[in-house]
């Protein structure tokens, strides 16, 4: 793979300021796939294609267990059938275009190209005790967030939720085959898995919902009907649509939720995070705070510090007696710095001020953890993916 310069947005598709989109626009439906699929809908098509109902489980092996979609590796189908099966239920739907590594090879970011040319991006990270992928679940961003450089390029479509999913089967390809490197000599001996999947790629997972819970099931769905992830590993992030929540609340999968405030009042988060002029500051910590009770799962809340925006230590206090009231143990929060983007005059916190702002949260007794920024050189940190659609 070859390295691209990466087109500039499309000025057509970017917002408006203030502007939010929640349908995206009508483009050619990518093509159906087993991963689109429940167990039982992946027979009764196979059935209504005139074959054998017990070859739906034997592909899903292939694909979900082996990772494989080459029809010559599926020796235990007969040659017409995998042929046929592999053209109708395993179409090419990720092309990679741009592989980029940073963090001595533990960093890679690849970009896709999909069916009608729109572009998204993944991000596999290794750590020493788990590989996390941040994956898409739109090309673009109908929520149109200042500081996010997916934010500003506007909302091209949906992913269906096998778009979705193979972005985590690409990546379980490339650890197996030892693609992502670094990390200890010790690791090495352990064949890498994916343990963790975040959705902080590009798009607002809940505003394409269906796609992102049938994703969902597909990842912890046990092999051979899924990848066999643990919910547990999984983190939906979201800038609060309420709705959306409390549906993912209904669900009973036990993903980690992420809330993606950015401020505690009404004033700045209305500008930082749009959406806010919908469902305000304190009903999104509302619908945060039922899905702990329901779920048991503690939530996390994302808080970019944007020096001299969001950063001063009133705002640190005003967010722990927020949280407080609804009880305690029940959240923790994730100061992420401010990754710069192209055009945008804010910047991270200094220093001392992110320290400060940390410091005050835990004299609350909040318990706070900076993020880790990877990939910010070759863009591919929290925000920074802006791949445009060709
Ligand atoms: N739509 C989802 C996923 C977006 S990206 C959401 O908003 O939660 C994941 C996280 O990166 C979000 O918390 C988002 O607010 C944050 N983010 C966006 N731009 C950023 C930037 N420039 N620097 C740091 N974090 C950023």
């Amino acid at each position: 793979m070859t390295e691209t310069p990466t087109p500039l947005p499309d000025p057509s598709t970017r917002p408006e300021p203030g502007q939010l989109t929640f349908r995206a626009p009508r483009r050619g439906k990518p093509p159906r796939h087993l991963a689109d699929l429940s167990p039982a809908e992946r027979k009764d098509l196979v059935e209504s294609m005139g074959h054998r109902g017990f070859r739906a489980r034997q592909l899903s092996a292939h694909y979900f267990e082996r990772l494989v979609d080459d029809p010559e590796a599926m020796t235990d189908l007969p040659k017409a059938v995998r042929t046929e099966l592999v053209r109708d239920l395993l179409p090419t739907l990720l092309t990679p275009v741009v592989r980029r590594q940073a963090d001595d090879g533990r960093t890679m970011k690849y970009a896709w190209r999909l069916h009608d040319g729109a572009i998204v991006e993944s991000v596999l990270m290794r750590y020493p005790n788990r590989v996390t992928i941040c994956i898409s679940s739109q090309a673009g961003c109908g929520m149109n967030c200042p500081f996010c450089a997916t934010g500003q390029a506007g909302l091209t479509r949906n992913l269906s939720a096998a778009e979705i999913v193979e972005q985590v089967v690409w990546a379980a390809r490339a650890l197996r085959t030892g693609e992502l490197a670094g990390g200890e000599d010790a690791d090495r001996e352990h064949p890498l898995r994916v343990s963790n999947v975040v959705f902080m790629g590009m798009g607002e997972a809940l505003a394409n919902y269906s796609a992102a819970i049938g994703a969902i099931r597909r990842l912890t769905d046990p092999a051979p009907d899924g990848l066999g992830l643990s919910a547990r590993g999984i983190t939906m992030s979201t800038v609060g649509l309420v709705p959306g929540i409390d549906k993912l609340t209904a669900e009973g999968i036990p993903v980690t939720l992420a809330l993606s405030l950015h401020a505690p009042d009404d004033e700045l988060r209305d500008e930082l995070v749009p959406i806010n002029t919908r469902w305000k500051v304190d009903e999104a910590i509302d619908a945060a705070h039922r899905y702990y009770r329901a779920t048991g799962r503690r939530v996390s809340i994302e808080y970019a510090l944007i020096r001299d925006i969001n950063d001063q230590g009133w705002r640190a206090d005003l967010l722990a007696e927020k949280l407080n009231r609804r009880g305690r143990g029940w959240v923790h929060v994730n100061p992420i710095p401010l990754n710069p983007t192209p055009g945008s005059k804010w910047t991270a916190s200094r220093p001392g001020v992110e320290q400060n702002f940390v410091e005050r949260l835990r004299a609350h007794g909040i318990p706070t953890t900076i993020r880790d920024t990877r990939g910010q050189d070759i863009d591919g940190a929290c925000g920074q993916l802006a791949a445009a659609t060709a």
